[in-house]
C-alpha cells in the first residue's frame, strides 16, 4: 500500500471532479479489485494476484478495507500492497462504480473488470487462502 494512500485518494477524486460531500452513506464503500502483491514476513515466499481487493469509503477518502491472503507456504496472513499507479487505476474504478451505484441510468459503460496490467487468468487464487472467498468455505471471489 503506498504509505500516503490518503493523499493519493483525495487528489484522483479532485481530478475525477468527484466530491465526497455529494457521496451518500449506502454508496460511499465501493470495492474493487486490483493486481496486489505480497512479501510473507515470516518466509519470504513473493506472490502477486490479479484479483486482491481493497474497499474504498470515497466519502472519508480512506481505505475502509483491504482483504488478506494466506501464505501459500506457512499459512499467514498478509495484506497485499499495491503499486501507486495500480492503486491510481482502483480510485478511478471505485469513482466509477459509486457513480453507476447511484445512478444506474448513467451513461458510463461498466467498469473494467481487468486491470491496467492486463487480464487475470483462472484460477486467479486458490480460495483456500483468500479471505474475501472465506478462505474456501465461501463463494469464490471472481464469481459473481
Ligand atoms: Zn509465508
Ligand atoms: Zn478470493
Amino acid at each position: 500500500m503506498p504509505v500516503d494512500s490518503e493523499d493519493i485518494i483525495r487528489e484522483v477524486m479532485a481530478e475525477e471532479g468527484a466530491s465526497p460531500a455529494e457521496i451518500p452513506d449506502h454508496s460511499k464503500r465501493q470495492g474493487v479489485r486490483g493486481y496486489g502483491q505480497s512479501e510473507c514476513e515470516n518466509c519470504d515466499r513473493t506472490w502477486s494476484t490479479y484479483r486482491a481487493h481493497v474497499v474504498f469509503d470515497l466519502q472519508e477518502q480512506v481505505v475502509a478495507k483491504i482483504y488478506k491472503q494466506k501464505c501459500k507456504r506457512c499459512k499467514q496472513e498478509h495484506v497485499p500492497s499495491f503499486p501507486e499507479d495500480e492503486f491510481t487505476v482502483m480510485i478511478e474504478k471505485a469513482i466509477k462504480q459509486e457513480k453507476l451505484f447511484r445512478d444506474p441510468n448513467s451513461t458510463l459503460r461498466k467498469v473494467d473488470e481487468g486491470g491496467r496490467r492486463g487480464r487475470p487468468q483462472r484460477p486467479p487464487h486458490e480460495s483456500k487462502l483468500c479471505e474475501k472467498c472465506g478462505y474456501g468455505n465461501g463463494k469464490k471471489c471472481w464469481e459473481r
